[in-house]
């Protein structure tokens, strides 16, 4: 794919889904940076295999919830790696409880990493596209802000949000040559699906025609394409990379 010198910043880039698309970008040629919220060593990890496929590595510890640090995150990118052609927002949790058990606390903090996260990075991403007269904003929902999944209000909510957001902004920016896209995930094996209780994960994968969990790799082969030039004509669109389960 046509990639090769372009500039990424993947966020939540160092473990499951993240580090999948930060490895496959850096395997492409682009140069990447990516944010984390506070697992240094496996950041260091990323850093040391993004370097190995001989393009640079700009690790970021920067919570996505903060606007400030969000501002001054993408601000750094642009100063160490030079330029920001592709924003991949991917950093999210989940906090799953029925709407009864359901804390004010588990509510925010779920809305505020996941839907506020991707408003304070793009925020500061677009604009620098937008004068460069392209980039590409890539946002990771979830087939829960699909379809809604219960025992997660909060996380469908936010995933939701996501959506429209990207649609949203995509008809703002299209005519400044920002393409945004939304990809929509089922269950990936990574440890937010690891720390699914099994009897509950295998009634869920009844509900997958492929009936199996996806790769965080299944993932970033999206990623990539649609950061491409062979998307060129995409936006303001939502791929589903979910075996099936939301057709
Ligand atoms: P993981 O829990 O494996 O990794 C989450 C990543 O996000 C980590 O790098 C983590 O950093 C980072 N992160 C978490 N909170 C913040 C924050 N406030 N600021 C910056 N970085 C943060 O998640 P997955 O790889 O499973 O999921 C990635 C994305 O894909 C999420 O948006 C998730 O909702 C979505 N998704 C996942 C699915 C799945 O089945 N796994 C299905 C559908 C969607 P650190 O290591 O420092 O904690």
């Amino acid at each position: 794919m046509s990639l090769k010198g372009k500039v990424a910043v993947v966020t939540g880039g160092t473990r499951g889904i993240g580090r999948a698309i930060a490895l496959e970008l850096a395997a492409n040629g682009v140069d990447v940076a990516f944010c984390y919220a506070k697992n240094v060593e496996k950041a260091k990890e990323v850093e040391s295999e993004i370097k190995k496929l001989g393009v640079r590595a700009l690790p970021m510890q920067s919570d996505v919830s903060d606007f400030a640090q969000s501002k001054e995150m993408i601000a750094n990118a642009i100063k160490e790696l030079g330029k920001i052609d592709l924003l991949v927002n991917n950093a999210g949790i989940t906090r799953d409880k029925i709407i009864m058990m359901m804390s004010e606390d588990d509510w925010k903090s779920v809305i505020d990493t996941n839907l506020t996260g991707v408003f304070n990075c793009t925020k500061a991403a677009v604009v620098p596209m937008m004068k460069q007269r392209s980039g590409s904003v890539i946002n990771i929902t979830s087939v829960s802000g699909l379809v809604g999944m219960a025992g997660q209000t909060n996380y469908s909510s936010s995933k939701a949000g996501i959506i429209g957001f990207t649609k949203a902004l995509a008809k703002e920016v299209a005519r400044r040559g920002v393409r945004v896209n939304a990809i929509a995930p089922g269950f990936i094996d990574t440890e937010m699906v690891q720390a699914i209780n099994q009897k509950y994960l295998d009634e869920m994968l009844k509900l997958v025609p492929l009936a199996r969990v996806g790769k965080a790799e299944e993932v970033a082969h999206v990623v990539t394409f649609l950061a491409s030039d062979q998307a060129s004509y995409i936006t303001g669109c939502v791929i589903n990379v979910d075996g099936g389960m939301a057709m």
